[in-house]
């Protein structure tokens, strides 16, 4: 094999979920072979036991049980977060306002067609949340259209139902100034206004 027919290959593994660029996989192939001492065994383990990594029936978690080891147990929660991705979730944080890791994971992230979103497992969330003796959902969704839209399937999914749908507030983000306000932030963080 030639080395940029590895580097070639190794950039399609990379870049396979989109998620990486190609320029920056590239990049950290080459540094990899410019540093020929390096010790991958730890990569190549961990990249190993990725294998044996599961999505949950029940909640769409990633663990390595199947139900996840929250799912497993009888726990209950009086709020359930909804994310869009297994990385959001990462992100922002597992434990609801009860302090509990009563999360799901709706879609992978990347629905923006009408059947990707029919698609979603709302019979899965509502047995979820039932399970859960849940009142209340939160989407802690990105602010954009694609999430305003799945956003308002779910509340459709739900209207019927005593269950409180809410989502994170928009407005003003901490420790921003007003002066640099878009009218559109603006419009909404007023109409979001708190009583002080
Ligand atoms: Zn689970």
């Amino acid at each position: 094999m030639k080395i940029h027919n590895l580097i070639d290959d190794l950039q399609l593994e990379l870049t396979k979920g989109g998620n990486i660029s190609k320029r920056a996989a590239k990049k950290y192939i080459i540094n990899l072979l410019v540093d020929s001492n390096s010790d991958l065994s730890n990569l190549l383990q961990s990249l190993e036991e990725t294998k044996f990594s599961k999505k949950c029936s029940i909640c769409n978690k990633l663990d390595f049980v199947d139900p996840c080891s929250y799912c497993s147990t009888n726990s209950k929660s009086k709020t359930v977060s909804v994310f869009n991705s297994y990385s959001d979730l990462l992100e922002i944080g597992t434990k609801t306002l009860d302090g509990m890791e009563s999360n799901f994971v709706i879609g992978d992230g990347n629905k923006s067609k009408k059947q990707d979103v029919d698609n979603l497992q709302f019979k899965m969330l509502e047995d979820f949340v039932s399970k859960q003796g849940a009142n209340e959902i939160i989407l802690m969704f990105d602010k954009n259209i694609k999430s305003e839209i799945i956003s308002e399937y779910i509340r459709s999914y739900f209207s019927s139902t005593k269950l409180k749908v809410s989502s994170l507030a928009v407005g003003i983000s901490l420790g921003s100034s007003v002066e640099f306000l878009d009218q559109q932030t603006m419009n909404v963080a007023l109409k979001n206004r708190e009583d002080n």
